[in-house]
């Protein structure tokens, strides 16, 4: 059967950009799907993509490097940051490069990311006998140690299970390529292309723009601003029914406080300097796509013990912190302002960084990891000033309680939503490695949605509960009062056992506290959990992020809507990030995520996916 007419015929050898870069390497062409417009093009590792038309190269057209050039050790020192560099890597990471060519006309940026590739991966079929169901611990220390494993890979094995290993994905290099890499690696560079395999696939994939693209932007950029200050304005109201929409709006001057903006300021480099305090360990992040893992100071939990023992003697002192309720907006007008000039900070050098910097999760052109020498400006804010602040308001909304109405203590509901939400941020900087392996951290760019959601959103929306008991307190029966305290506890379990389990998955696959667990192998060389809690359902921690946000509403009662934005609001953010992390495991797992979403079939967010 012939081909329709197009311009590369069916077992053409030819140049294919590997996606996300500009590197080309041969591959072969398989098919061309009319439909699609994409080319099925084969790697000689036996990597399947689907290229449009302009990824792809005559063959004649390139030069191949000498590999005189590239064996010099000088040579390759002095070009360690070389595109030939990245060129080597890949070649390890597909092995299956004949030529590394470097694209000198893709050397401007933003061409650059508005030609990433859209590519599908296209791994081979799986079959249900590669999920693990008894040699997890073998499969999970394959994971672990992949170079090994490709070297372990005897011909005899090849040989005897030639089907079984046809069906398996294969990204990984055969014993019998004709590569120009040597056929035993050193030990560092073979961890290096095992860190740069697990990684690999999130830089290499290209999605599409989230939350709108360039037109959601300017719409968030006002939308949710305006949805802070609603927030805070018709819940101060003595009534806060949503009869009264809208709040009356304030004038221009009550929105500014030139005090608020230094308290903002003040608070956000206190924490900044405990930030960088040498108190804590020092944790490793995921591997980059450049095979690098960065260091973070995980000490959140003393910068939050700090700031309390602050807290106190600055109350101890004297200092009336109801002044954070009573200059709640201008607080925020103040947080706001700080979150746009980060923002604006960010674009700016977004702009001047390398490519390999950037984080192709949504394509926005933002730094994955932006750091001032060794501060991290998204670890910071992501668990620091807006998180602890959240806290810090609480506090401040039970004392204002307190004086408005000449209490000695805060009343019931108030305490224990101060309670409820101090666990929840104790817990998640008791735990802050865990943040190194969430959505957020390991594919989402830093820019204005993340600054001003560390800083604005959370602060002052996560705390609307506090700021509604304020004028609204409940009483609580004993019975009411013991059940919301169990319904918190039976959340906060699954929330930590199922964010903990993965987590120390990834961290360690082969760590002998999981060794129970089953998996299933993925081309990216990371497993997937099919058993323990993410066996159970998909997302179990979503399940009891949400027994929590009840948890944390009914205190507030029925009287108000209000109060119960944080639920509504929550359930939302969870079946956005849900079907957004489906797609993304989809397009990064391929036909092994269908294989998980088969075995575990149960999920907490019901999608259209
Ligand atoms: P998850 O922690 O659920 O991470 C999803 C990732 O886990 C996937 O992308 C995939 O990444 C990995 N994964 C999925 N399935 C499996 C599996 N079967 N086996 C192994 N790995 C798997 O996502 P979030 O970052 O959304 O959430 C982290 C926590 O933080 C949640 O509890 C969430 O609710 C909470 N959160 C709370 C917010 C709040 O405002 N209160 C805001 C945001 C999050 P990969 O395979 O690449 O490792």
């Amino acid at each position: 059967m012939r081909m329709p007419i197009v311009k590369f015929q069916r077992g053409e050898m030819v140049m294919g950009r590997w996606p996300g870069s500009s590197l080309y390497y041969e591959v072969q062409v398989l098919g061309f799907d009319a439909k699609s417009q994409l080319y099925n093009v084969i790697y000689k590792d036996g990597t399947e993509l689907e290229l449009k038309e302009q990824d792809i190269k005559s063959a004649a057209g390139f030069q191949t490097r000498s590999r005189s050039r590239s064996r010099s050790p000088g040579r390759r020192r002095s070009r360690s940051r070389s595109p030939a560099r990245i060129a080597r890597r890949l070649t390890s990471h597909t092995a299956a490069a004949v030529a590394a060519i470097t694209d000198s006309a893709s050397s401007r940026r933003d061409t650059r990311l508005k030609d990433t590739l859209e590519v599908r991966l296209s791994p081979l079929q799986q079959t249900k006998a590669d999920v693990n169901n008894s040699k997890n611990k073998h499969e999970r220390k394959e994971e672990n140690n992949m170079a090994n494993k490709l070297n372990e890979m005897s011909d005899a094995k090849v040989e005897a299970e030639p089907e079984k290993n046809q069906a398996r994905y294969n990204l990984r290099r055969r014993k019998d390529d004709g590569s120009a890499k040597p056929a035993v690696a050193r030990p560092e560079q073979l961890e290096e292309e095992v860190a740069k395999m697990a990684a690999a696939p999130a830089a290499t994939l290209s999605t599409p723009l989230d939350f709108g693209g360039k037109i959601g932007a300017y719409f968030w950029l006002l939308f949710l601003p305006s949805w802070v200050l609603f927030l805070v304005m018709q819940v101060n109201q003595e009534d806060p029914s949503l009869v009264n929409f809208p709040p009356p709006l304030p004038t221009l001057e009550a929105f500014w406080d030139a005090q608020a903006l230094c308290f903002v300021i003040l608070w956000i480099l206190f924490q900044a300097l405990l930030y960088i305090l040498p108190v804590g360990k020092l944790s490793e992040g995921m591997p980059l796509s450049s095979g690098e893992r960065l260091k973070y100071r995980t000490n959140g939990f003393f910068a939050i013990v700090v700031s309390a023992v602050a807290v106190a003697a600055a109350v101890h002192q004297g200092v009336d912190l109801t002044y954070i309720h009573s200059h709640f907006l201008q607080l925020a007008t103040a947080s706001f302002l700080i979150s746009v000039l980060l923002s604006f900070y960010l674009y700016v050098r977004s702009r001047y960084t390398s490519l390999e910097q950037l984080a192709v999760g949504g394509n926005s052109g933002h730094e994955l990891n932006p750091r001032i020498k060794d501060f991290d400006l998204k670890f910071f804010c992501e668990m620091r000033p807006g998180l602890i602040g959240w806290c810090l308001i609480n506090f401040a909304m039970a004392l204002a309680e307190m004086k408005q109405h000449g209490l000695d203590f805060p009343s019931n509901c108030m305490i224990l939503v101060n309670l409820f939400q101090l666990l929840y941020v104790v817990d998640g900087l008791w735990n802050e490695e865990a943040i190194l392996t969430t959505m957020d951290f390991m594919h989402d760019g830093f820019g204005f949605m993340l600054a001003f959601g560390d800083l604005v959103w959370v602060p002052f929306t996560y705390t609307i509960q506090t700021y509604y008991l304020v004028k609204h307190p409940k009483p609580l029966s004993l019975p009411v009062l013991t059940a919301i305290v169990l319904l918190k506890f039976v959340g906060f379990y699954i929330y930590r056992k199922s964010n903990s389990e993965k987590n120390t998955f990834r961290r360690n696959p082969s760590d002998p506290k999981l060794s129970y667990l089953k998996t299933i192998p993925t081309a990216t060389g990371k497993s997937l959990l099919v058993s323990g809690w993410w066996g159970v359902v998909r997302h179990p921690n979503y399940l009891g992020d949400l027994l929590m946000a009840l948890a944390w509403s009914l205190p507030c009662g029925f009287s108000h809507l209000l109060p119960w934005y944080y639920m509504i609001y929550f359930i939302i953010l969870l079946v956005h990030r849900d079907s957004r992390d489906m797609s993304q495991c989809r397009r990064k797992y391929g036909s092994a995520w269908d294989e998980y979403c088969r075995t575990v079939r149960y999920r907490i967010i019901p999608c259209v996916y």
